[in-house]
């Protein structure tokens, strides 16, 4: 099976790659175009294994992107590449709409004439597999949760990109017949996360004795998944899933960000034994909440539980525990992101600082 992952050096798309590269016999095509947050030190052993393929190629280049389906005529796709953080796409939209809604139209278009020249027995057999987010059903009160038949109601720049991402796709599907399959994942945390989300800003912080910068009251709540859970889940709907379904994805891990920061101070406070900030909560400094700041999410993952057979490995203790471990083991890729060095290795800018 050869599998082209878009996205393949972020955050979701590294573990996922790490994780078919370790545990299938699958030959993987990862197609990223490197932005801030692609990080090729992410792939671990991954990236010099003969059955991993590296390919710099961004997915709005429509002509670059029929080039792959040409030379590695892949037998399904992971399309994770996307503009991902909340905060960006409050205050720099436009990148979200390029990547987030045409890069997936440009995907979807050479996929599609692709899939068409294949035969019956490979059409049959051909996925495309599209990542998203919860984001995309806008925010819950204080009850509920989101299931696959909540209405779309995206609230923020980056869920609306989505959203418009996912009704591509669920367009491509009815038609033109395109065997595609939609995830929307709770809030994932892990290692190798990008130190601007919320989970590495707080570990990295606290060890450096910076402020620990809470939205508000620190009330939102979010349900958290072990990302090497989400990775497995992907693999099994594109496995077992059936085409036009959508598949929600999510932990059962509902925390108030507040808990979240409380939870990473008392594992630092007890793992990082040499840290002159002990105790880490009283760098907990609140900052002004986010505009349009969505109050709850909450993902009722019964389908994929019930018609695929997936359920997660990690608590959120175990997972957190193991997360904060693995930042204070891998000092050096936390030091390289920080520093700008990760874009060295191509000769890239670095462009975040
Ligand atoms: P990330 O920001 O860490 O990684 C995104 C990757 O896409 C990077 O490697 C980047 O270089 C690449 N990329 C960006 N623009 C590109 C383009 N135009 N062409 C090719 N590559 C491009 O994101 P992530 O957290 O790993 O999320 C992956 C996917 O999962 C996204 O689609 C996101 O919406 C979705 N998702 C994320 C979460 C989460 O909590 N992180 C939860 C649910 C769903």
């Amino acid at each position: 099976m050869r599998i082209l992952v878009t996205g393949g050096a972020g955050f979701i798309g590294s573990a996922l790659v790490r994780q078919l590269v370790a545990e299938t016999d699958a030959e993987v095509v990862n197609v990223d175009a490197l932005t801030y947050a692609g990080n090729l030190d992410s792939l671990g052993k991954a990236l010099d294994d003969p059955r991993h393929h590296f390919e710099r190629v961004d997915v709005c280049d429509s002509g670059g992107v029929k080039r792959l389906f040409e030379q590695y005529r892949p037998d399904a796709v992971m399309h994770l590449a996307a503009e991902s953080h909340v905060d960006r796409s409050i205050d720099g939209p436009a990148d979200f709409i390029r990547t987030n809604i045409t890069g997936t139209f440009c995907l979807l278009e050479a996929t599609l004439a692709y899939w068409r020249s294949l035969d019956d027995d490979a059409k049959g057999r051909f996925r495309f597999l599209h990542i998203s987010t919860d984001e995309v059903f806008g925010s819950l009160g204080a009850e509920g949760f989101f299931t696959e038949t909540t209405p779309y109601s995206p609230n923020s720049p980056y869920s609306a990109s989505k959203a418009s991402s996912d009704h591509l796709v669920r367009a491509w599907h009815h038609t033109y017949g395109l065997p595609t399959l939609i995830t929307n994942c709770s809030n994932n945390y892990g290692p190798y996360q990008f130190p601007e989300k919320l989970i590495p800003v707080m570990i990295l912080n606290a060890l450096a004795g910076k402020p620990l910068p809470i939205y508000g009251k620190g009330d939102n709540v979010r349900d958290w998944l072990y990302v090497d859970d989400h990775a497995r889940a992907l693999r099994l709907v594109l496995e077992k899933g059936e085409p036009g379904e959508t598949y929600n994805v999510g932990g059962h891990n509902e925390k108030t960000n507040l808990e979240v920061v409380h939870a990473i101070c008392a594992l630092l406070d007890e793992l990082a034994t040499d840290s002159p900030h002990r105790p880490h909560e009283s760098l907990i400094t609140s900052v002004t909440d986010r505009p349009g700041h969505d109050r709850r999410y909450a993902i009722d993952a019964s389908k994929i539980g019930r018609e695929l057979g997936w359920t997660p490995t990690e608590t959120f203790e175990t997972g957190l525990r193991r997360t904060v471990e693995w930042y204070l083991a891998n000092t050096g890729w936390c030091e390289r992101v920080s520093s700008g060095a990760y874009r060295d290795r191509l000769g890239l800018k670095r462009e975040h600082q």
